[in-house]
Formats: structure tokens, sequence, C-alpha cells
């Protein structure tokens, strides 16, 4: 079978490997359901901002025999012997890494987004103190402070938010918390965020305040490394994140910071918190990084955000109304009270036209976490799978339709949508899915 070139892959995928035989000689009913979710990841439109597709080399870097191997320490210090190789894997991802975000350092073990932000506290805060971070029902991470997560129950969480009038960081609030609270770590940046972070203003302030300033980034990464998003790397003492968000790597996290940190962080990623690391995910690490280093990765990122601008547009003329009045980056959080349609309602119906979303608060909502009145969407996995500015309007007619559906209970029309989006999504094959 040949591989034809893939807009915003380059042309190395999708591959076609359509079974798993080992899988499903030995546990058919597992590999059904790997089958499954290959489909319903292969005809649903997903819109869920922290989603992606990964390409075909980095699933397979993901499923090779790294995975056997015990690799406690760091390449050339470990505790077990048997390292030639996995000492070249860490060591690949980690100058990659390096060179892709410009930093002098980058620890590619973290096991994922919270646990690296654990580490974090680990190395500069000691239980008991005062740390800051954006509140969670403001778009910020559970793991920036909030009280249900061990990180505002073992520090003493102090959270700033948006203006209600524009959805947009105060930041005479935040530095006047800063300044008030002494934090000894801030945290910028968040899960819901729309708009550009302005990592030179957080910079000020935290050096105001003497504090620890982390950036975030587990949503936007990619868009950095794409040249899409500012970077964080002049302004702040820390970067945290996931890889597999918009840099389209396996489930994991870097840390990266200037050499002054290098030590905190790598002795509380190691031994500080974690064992062994994920050999197999270090390996896909390295892949993805080596993916975002190329041309097609930056035309990538750039026509996420691209697309993101052209849905929101498109929806801001459907009578949406989007927290910001629109975005800077590749996510969009939808108020839909206008609409009066709740945000579970909504996402539970559009689910079931085909595009999978995920209900979410807006800031100052007036409903309850679990029910809140947003929706927030995303344009990463579309873009991946070439998807461009000229089928947002249809994008957002679909969302406008299953909204409205979902107000009426009329699954006639979400079945109608499921159709459509089915139709064109087979004409978009999915990077790393059997064809
Ligand atoms: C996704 C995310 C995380 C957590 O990542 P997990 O891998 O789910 O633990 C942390 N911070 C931010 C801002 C995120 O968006």
């Amino acid at each position: 079978m040949t591989t034809p070139a893939h807009p915003t892959h380059g042309t190395t995928v999708p591959t076609p490997t359509p079974t798993h035989p080992a899988l499903a000689a030995a546990d058919p009913e597992l590999a059904a359901l790997v089958g499954a979710e290959e489909r319903l990841q292969a005809e649903t439109l997903r819109l869920i901002p922290s989603e992606n597709y990964v390409s075909a080399a980095v699933l397979e870097a993901s499923g090779t025999v790294l995975q056997n191997k015990y690799s406690e320490g760091y390449p050339g210090r470990r505790y077990y012997e048997g390292q030639q190789n996995i000492d070249q894997v860490e060591t690949l991802a980690v100058e990659r890494a390096k060179a892709l975000f410009g930093v002098d350092h980058a620890n590619v073990q973290p096991y994922s987004g919270s646990p690296a932000n654990l580490a974090v506290y680990l190395a500069f805060a000691q239980p008991g103190d005062t740390v800051m971070g954006m509140a969670l029902p403001m778009g910020g991470h559970l793991t920036h402070g909030w009280g249900v997560s061990a990180t505002g129950t073992w520090f003493r969480g102090v959270q700033y938010g948006v203006r209600h009038e524009d959805g947009l960081i105060d930041f005479d609030q935040v530095r006047e918390l800063a300044l008030e609270e002494r934090p000894k770590v801030i945290f910028c940046g968040g899960t819901a965020l729309p708009r550009t972070i302005d990592f030179a203003a957080f910079g000020e302030i935290a050096r105001e305040a003497g504090a620890v300033l982390v950036a975030d980034v587990a949503h936007i990464a990619g868009l950095i490394a794409g040249g899409a998003h500012p970077s964080p790397v002049p302004h702040v003492d820390v970067i945290s994140t996931t890889t597999h968000k918009t840099l389209r790597g396996p489930r994991g996290a870097m840390l990266m910071s200037r050499e002054e940190h290098a030590k905190a962080l790598d002795k509380a990623v190691f031994p500080g918190l974690q064992g062994g690391p994920h050999n197999q995910t270090t390996a896909a690490i390295a892949v993805a990084l080596r993916e975002a280093a190329q041309p097609s990765f930056r035309s990538y990122a750039h026509a996420v955000v691209a697309n993101a601008k052209a849905l929101a547009e498109a929806l801001l003329a459907r009578g949406f109304d989007l927290v910001s009045g629109g975005t800077d980056n590749h996510l969009i959080l939808m108020d839909l009270t206008p609409k009066e349609v709740p945000g579970k309602i909504a996402a539970k119906a559009l689910d079931r036209a085909g595009i999978v979303v995920n209900y979410n608060t807006v800031p100052y909502d007036t409903r309850k976490p679990f029910d809140p009145s947003g929706v927030r969407i995303g344009t990463p996995s579309l873009t991946s799978r070439g998807l461009d500015v000229t089928h947002m309007p249809l994008v957002a007619e679909w969302i406008d339709r299953g909204v409205a559906a979902a107000g009426k209970g009329d699954e006639d029309a979400l079945a109608a949508v499921r159709a459509e989006v089915a139709e064109l999504m087979a004409a978009y094959p999915a990077p790393g899915l059997p064809v």
C-alpha cells in the first residue's frame, strides 16, 4: 500500500496497520475494543482541545520493547545495568527538547502533566507554603493549587482569575495578590484559556514578589514549538508541559528550565516523586520532538490557530457567546447560556451527532461544575487530519444544529449531522489510524 502525502504530517503517515494480529489472537475481547476505538476516532469530529492524533511513528515507538527496561536515574547515572541503548534514547529526547524550545535543561521523565507539576512543588516549596495559580473555574488546572487537588491541600493555594467584563487576566489583581501573599511558586497557563498568555507580565510580577514562575504550557506547547504562540523562555523559571496535546506526542510530560534549576527539578522527579521512567514513552517523545522540528509542523501549528479563529468567527456569526469574544490559540470556550442549553446536555447531544467536545465551566459560571454553562472546543485534531479554514463554517453549522437539536431533543437532527460528519471525516483520514 502506498502512503499518501499528508498536508500537516509530512509524508510519513497515515500508515495502514489494519489489525493487531497478536492482540486479536491473545485477547479478542480487548482487540475488539481497540478496533471500535479506532473506528470512533476515524469517524467522529474530535474537538476536545487537549486531544490530537499522533503519527504512526509515535504510536510505533510507544509500543516497543523499550517498555521492558528499568532505568531509574538519568543517562550515565543509572541504578540498573544494561542501559546501552536506553541512555541514548533519553539523551536524544532531552537534546531535541532543548533545541526545539531553546532551553538549557530538559527532563523528559515525568509520567504526565500532573506529576510534572507536583515535581515543581517538590523542588521549590515546602508543605504549607503559599502557592499561586489560576482558579480552576476560571480556566486554570487542578494542579495549580485548587482545593480538591493535593496541590491545594498540601500547600496554601491562592488563586487569580479573569475579569468578568472581558474574560481576560486582570494583571493588577495578579500583582496585588502576589505582593500581598508572597507565594513561593506562581503558575501561569491553564486548560481553558483562549487568549495569548502574557509571560512577560507574569515574569515582572514574579520577580517583584520573589516567586518562582512556572509556565504550564501543556495545552500550547505545540503552538510554541511551531512559532504560533510566544515562547515563555526568556520570562519564566520553569516550563512544564504535557507532550500529548498540541505537541502531538505520546501521553507524557517534560520539565524545562535554565541550568540553575536543573538539579532541583531532576532530583524532584527522581528520586523525589517517581521510580523508573517509561522508556517507550521517552522514545515516542523523542520521535514527536523530531517531527515538531520539521517545517510541516510549523504549518500545522499556524493552521491550528487559523482554524480556531475561523471557527470562532463562524460561531459568532451564528450568535454563539464566546468567552473573551474569540480566540488567539487553538481553543474556544462557548458560554451556552444565551442558547438556553446547559453545557452537559449540549456536549452529550453533540457526541451523538459525532462531534466530540467537553462541557466546561465558564468564568463566573452560575451553574455547578458537574453541570456547567459552557462547552470547550479546539482545532488540533481536525487540523492534524488536514481540515482547513474553508471547512470551519460547516463545522460551526454542525455545532449550531447539534446544540439546537439538543434543546429540542431532536434525535433525527443529531443523526443527520452524524452522517454528514462521518462523510467528511472519511475524506480526511486520521494520522496513525488504519485506513
Ligand atoms: C492537561 C494539563 C495538565 C495535566 O496533564 P495530565 O497529563 O492530564 O496529568 C496540567 N496542566 C495543564 C495546564 C493542562 O492543560
